[in-house]
């Protein structure tokens, strides 16, 4: 799963009907740690069903005290870093920093069972006087798009 900005009940309603459950999350990529995309409710289920969790590894220490600080979330934080991972079998990330704001964001290029696909979300960069900036629309291809060869088949709302 990317990101868990949605509690793992609401999660579970979304989940209805595509034959997955939470109970099936194995892992979760974080792009960044905003409340939208890393929701601490999730820290209990995590430590309880032993969820790796993947984060830029600048990051590790907010997520861990964002967890709650509990050693059993904290041992289940996987790093990440410019060097692709895998965090499930048979799928590979690569992790591309975008602009976001001052701790930036990180895209992914998922190479897997023989397709590749990118993921990005949150591309515009907030500056210090805006939480929103609109002129996202027509800078973000040029700044912060760095994903290459594949098609863009996911791009998450937001910024
Ligand atoms: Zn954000």
């Amino acid at each position: 799963m990317i990101d868990c900005g949605i509690g793992p009940r609401t999660a579970a309603g979304r989940m209805k009907g595509l034959g997955i459950g939470v109970g099936d999350v194995s892992a979760i990529c974080l792009t960044h740690l905003d409340s939208d995309h890393f929701n601490p409710a999730w820290a209990r289920r995590i430590a309880q069903q032993g969820i790796a969790l993947f984060c830029h590894q600048d990051r590790t220490d907010e997520l861990s005290r964002l967890g709650g600080g509990a050693a059993e979330f904290a041992r289940l934080i996987r790093p990440f870093n410019a060097h692709p991972f895998s965090p499930v079998e048979g799928v590979h990330f690569t992790a591309i920093r975008l602009d976001h704001d001052e701790h930036g964001s990180h895209g992914f290029r998922i190479d897997g069972f023989g397709a590749r696909i990118g993921y990005a979300t949150d591309l515009a960069a907030q500056t210090a006087n805006s939480s929103v900036n609109s002129a996202a629309p027509a800078s973000w291809p040029s700044k912060a798009i760095t994903i290459r060869k594949c098609k863009p088949t996911a791009i998450g709302p937001g910024f």
